[in-house]
């Protein structure tokens, strides 16, 4: 059976060490970091994501700001409260909640793009985008990614020289974790809706990363025995007349195959929060440096 990644104890170990740097940074009589949140829309899926990073800066003692706008927003509001928070030196990353409504959608890579390089708390900005290909240090990691790379140290999973498939291509989160573990040694495939025979290309993997969005794709007997699963899915289901989350990867087959796995909910979820904080942390003590 396989040992399961605890990734909502490990993101809370996280905020603890960021609320002790926040609480000497506070002491010492230095201005508390802070995050700023835009949120374009109702989707009710980013506003709990958005009510849920604040509540955790107040908790470690960060400072939260936020700005809500309507699903008609043009993209030009939009990067008018970016400018606004660009400006603002209480704030030192600025998080573009996604996705943009449908009407703006399209531009997100350029809305992102108005995000100040030195504030892009989730590395999303083209800027830092190449930085990650370059492997610059002054790179800003995006939280998904850098929250699965998190799971794997502390749990000593041994990635140099191993093979790793990444499941989803996007630039949100396959992309950036592929080079990621790329960086780290791994010999990387990337699968995504187009790839033939998927199975098999799992079976060759001694570490599994799965973020499609499709609700247990994955199987246990997909599995080589002994892999390492992270999955990065959520997928919200109803079972039994009550609203659930699932992974990308079917958890009952697979605890039984894998090495390591991580559950969902519980395993890369609050990795990403705990992510943002570190990365605002470490944006605000390279500002204060
Ligand atoms: P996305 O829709 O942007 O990208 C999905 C990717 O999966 C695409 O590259 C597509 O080619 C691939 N894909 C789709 N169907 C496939 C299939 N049948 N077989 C193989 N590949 C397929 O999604 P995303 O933003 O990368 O998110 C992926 C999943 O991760 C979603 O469930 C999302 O909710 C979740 N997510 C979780 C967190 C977290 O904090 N845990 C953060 C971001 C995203």
């Amino acid at each position: 059976m396989a040992k399961i990644i605890d990734g909502k104890k490990i993101a809370a170990d996280i905020r603890s060490e960021i609320k002790a740097e926040t609480e000497k940074l506070t002491a010492a009589g230095k201005r508390a970091p802070g995050l700023a949140v835009i949120l374009v829309g109702d989707d009710p899926a980013s506003h709990y994501y958005v009510g849920s990073k604040q509540k955790s800066c107040d908790e470690v003692g960060i400072l939260s700001f936020k700005t809500v706008l309507p699903a008609t927003a043009s993209e030009q509001d939009v990067k008018d409260v970016i400018q606004k928070y660009n400006d603002d030196e209480n704030v030192d990353g600025i998080l573009l909640q996604l996705p943009l409504p449908d009407a703006i959608r399209a531009n997100t890579q350029e809305v992102i793009d108005t995000i100040l390089p030195s504030k892009d708390v989730d590395g999303l900005t083209t800027i830092n985008l190449g930085r990650l290909v370059s492997k610059d240090p002054a790179v800003v990691y995006p939280c998904t990614p850098k929250g699965c790379m998190e799971l794997l140290k502390r749990y000593e999973v041994e990635t140099s020289g191993k093979k790793a498939i990444v499941l989803g291509r996007s630039t949100l989160v396959g992309k950036p974790i592929s080079l990621m573990l790329n960086n780290a040694n791994a010999t990387v495939a990337m699968a995504h809706s187009r790839t033939q025979n998927m199975e098999a290309e799992v079976r060759a993997a001694d570490i599994v990363v799965a973020a499609v969005g499709v609700r247990e794709l994955v199987k246990g007997d997909w599995l080589k025995e002994g892999a390492v699963v992270i999955d990065v899915g959520i997928n919200a289901v109803e079972i039994e007349g009550k609203r659930k989350l699932k992974g990308d990867v079917e958890f009952e087959s697979s605890e039984k195959v894998a090495s390591f796995i991580t559950p969902v909910p519980g395993g890369v979820g609050p990795m990403t929060v705990a992510m943002l904080l570190s990365n605002t942390l470490e944006l605000f003590l390279k500002k204060t440096d």
